[in-house]
């Protein structure tokens, strides 16, 4: 949820060489000055990364709100509701497929013009700039529910000793409101040495904007009208957003509590979400990941659905990825 104190183009002494761990070893690697290095690669301040978190948590609830009016006034036809799901699809492809399997695992290997696009769509989402989302994501498979894990319903200071439901309140959206850190130099130094890649995250700001106004300026241009707009931005837009968001977050919450652990000896609580597959493109198979976080596919069996799965495999054939990672299964494993 971070803004992104960043410059653009990214200077050429932001380059990390490799083996830097943290911004102090950085700083002193790159012979540039401690501050100015420390305000590049260190995240926002806590007090505005939480006002900013309340604004992304609560504003999509809003939209949610506007939306029932919408419908119960019958505003709501075949434009509205087909515009919410392309803008779902796509964004949450972006999320899943781009932010999760491609660029926090690095599951597959794909072209610059693709690697563009999944930057682009999952920024859309407006779950925080890609290096942030990456690094977070990389701390959670680092700790998973021990102590570092960012998100974890079993471990962190916030829910300590709480019950069931403050426990799921912090490892959904909670965790967000934390002044927690979570260094980039050392999560992601591969995606800090990315110039086209360090600039979409410092672009972040314009990227998520156009997630929320861009449906409604193409209903708004289809239609010749103001309510065409209003209602893009709420359907494609708000709505969609609380919709990605919520799914995103379920993963995190219910997906470490709730369901069932074919790959029992996980060495964490992740579980599979069936009745969350096909909204969250098969991230829910979560404990299916856990046990295999570098493959591309989350689906050990033909009835357990992945949609992202299914683009991967897509667009493998098409030519347009290669290197893909897939789980080695023992033949007892994966059942459930
Ligand atoms: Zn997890
Ligand atoms: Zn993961």
């Amino acid at each position: 949820m971070a803004p992104v104190i960043c410059s653009d183009p990214m200077p050429p002494e932001l380059d990390p060489p490799p083996g830097v761990r943290d911004n102090a070893s950085a700083s002193a690697a790159l012979g540039g000055s401690a501050a100015g290095v420390a305000r590049l690669l260190s995240p926002t301040p806590a007090r505005r990364q939480r006002r900013l978190a309340i604004l992304v948590i609560v504003l999509p609830l809003l939209g949610v709100a506007a939306g029932v009016v919408t419908l119960v006034q019958g505003w709501v036809g075949a434009a509205e509701s087909g515009l919410f799901l392309l803008a779902y699809v796509a964004v949450s492809l972006g999320v899943e497929l781009g932010f999760h399997r491609f660029f926090s695992h690095r599951s597959f290997r794909a072209g610059r013009r693709l690697t563009l696009l999944l930057a682009i769509l999952g920024s859309m989402a407006g779950q925080g700039p890609l290096l942030f989302w990456v690094a977070i994501h990389r701390r959670h498979h680092a700790y998973s529910d021990r102590a570092g894990d960012p998100h974890s319903p079993h471990w962190s200071a916030a829910a300590a000793g709480g019950g069931v439901l403050r426990r799921w309140w912090h490892a959904h959206a909670g965790w967000m409101l934390d002044a927690e850190t979570t260094g980039l130099t050392r999560y992601v130094p591969d995606l800090l040495r990315d110039r086209m890649l360090f600039r979409i995250h410092c672009q972040y700001p314009f990227w998520a904007l156009a997630g929320l106004f861009l449906p409604g300026l193409l209903l708004g241009a289809a239609t010749r009208s103001w309510s065409g707009f209003g209602l893009g931005l709420l359907w494609g837009g708000l709505i969609r957003k609380a919709a990605t968001d919520h799914t995103t977050w379920a993963v995190n919450s219910l997906g470490h509590m709730v369901g069932k652990r074919p790959h029992a000896d996980a060495r964490d609580h992740s579980r599979n979400l069936a009745w969350l597959a096909l909204p969250s493109l098969g991230g829910s198979w979560h404990n299916n990941h856990h046990a295999f976080p570098a493959s591309a596919r989350n689906d050990h069996h033909w009835w357990q659905l992945d949609p992202a799965g299914w683009v991967v495999g897509m667009l493998e054939r098409l030519g347009w990825i290669d290197r893909v990672h897939r789980p080695v299964l023992k033949p007892d494993r994966g059942t459930a």
